[in-house]
């Protein structure tokens, strides 16, 4: 852009920009800072199969504990490094401690899978299959089945060729995959159908209003057949109320995941909920 300015060669370094470049790096300096003092930590969400009440799995969802900021949301601190190395990082940290997370669980006798979110730049990098399975290898008594990656639609649609091929590499050396927030990109038939996905995330923005708004609630019907086409389950996102998990139960959406049942909880509060929600279901009290 700078470039095109013509004469002005300076554009690129007036204020503003400056002041924007500037913050960037400190942001990334920030990040690089709190992954290095562990201020970073992994959350629990649950996820719901609605018709059996049974948890399925859990989604790890980072949150930055900040000295002064309290805890903050990834939304807030991911875009500053996003399409740089840091994320890669982020995310073998983030593997690395799900991988952990499942090996204590299954110590526990808990048998859940969980699910960890990948950003588009890290799956894109040519030897990913190849740290992800060096980094299983120190868990081996974690079956690769049981960690989910979650892909985003737009992500995968960002070099599909490259994250095909990342991700049948990963396939076959047991991982399974979710593609997440769909709907939101424009996935074809024909990429959904060269895909090793296992899992399709219905986008929160149309669960939200699914009960009001017509054009939501024909956007869940279209995901909910095109995954049927596949024979992929879908999971809903962001489920909040009783009325949503029924309306999405009498379009077929079985599974769901959202603050209706429980938001993401640290390690401890997670299993707590989960014990709670088992000795409901043990004594039959009607449940979320
Ligand atoms: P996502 O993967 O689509 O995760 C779902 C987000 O919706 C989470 O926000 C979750 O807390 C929130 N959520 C779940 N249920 C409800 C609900 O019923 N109502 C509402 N209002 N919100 C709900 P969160 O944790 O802030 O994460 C936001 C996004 O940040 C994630 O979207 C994901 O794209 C990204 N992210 C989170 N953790 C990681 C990570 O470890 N690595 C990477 N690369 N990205 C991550
Ligand atoms: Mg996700
Ligand atoms: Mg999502
Ligand atoms: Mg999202």
């Amino acid at each position: 852009r700078a470039k095109l300015a013509g004469k002005n060669r300076y554009e690129l370094f007036d204020g503003e920009s400056a002041r924007t470049i500037k913050s960037l790096f400190a942001q990334r300096e920030e990040f690089k800072a709190a992954l290095a003092n562990q201020e970073l930590q992994l959350y629990y969400q649950a996820q719901v199969n609605t018709k059996t009440g049974q948890v399925i799995g859990a989604e790890a969802l980072l949150r930055w504990l900040h000295p002064n900021l309290g805890i903050r949301s990834p939304v807030s601190f991911l875009q500053a490094i996003e399409d740089h190395p840091l994320i890669i990082d982020l995310g073998e940290w983030v593997i690395n401690q799900a991988l952990a997370q499942l090996e204590r669980w299954q110590q526990q006798g808990v048998h859940l899978k969980v699910s960890v979110n990948i950003s588009a730049f890290h799956i894109q990098q040519d030897n990913f299959a190849e740290r992800l399975d060096h980094l299983s290898k120190q868990y081996p008594t974690v079956k690769p089945g049981c960690l989910e990656l979650e892909i985003t639609e737009t992500g995968v649609l960002d070099d599909f060729a490259q994250v095909a091929k990342v991700m049948a590499q990963c396939q076959g050396l047991g991982f399974s995959f979710a593609l997440d927030d769909f709907g939101t990109g424009y996935a074809s038939l024909s990429y959904l159908q060269s895909l090793p996905a296992e899992l399709i995330k219905i986008d929160r923005s149309f669960v939200r209003d699914v009960l009001d708004d017509p054009k939501d609630l024909r956007m869940i019907k279209g995901i909910i057949s095109l995954a049927k086409v596949f024979s992929l389950p879908v999971i809903a996102e962001g489920v909040e109320s009783k009325a949503q998990q029924d309306k999405l139960l009498s379009l077929g959406c079985e599974l769901a995941q959202g603050y209706f049942y429980a938001k993401a909880l640290p390690e401890r509060e997670f299993l707590e909920w989960l014990s709670k929600r088992q000795r409901g279901v043990a004594s039959n009290q009607a449940l979320p």
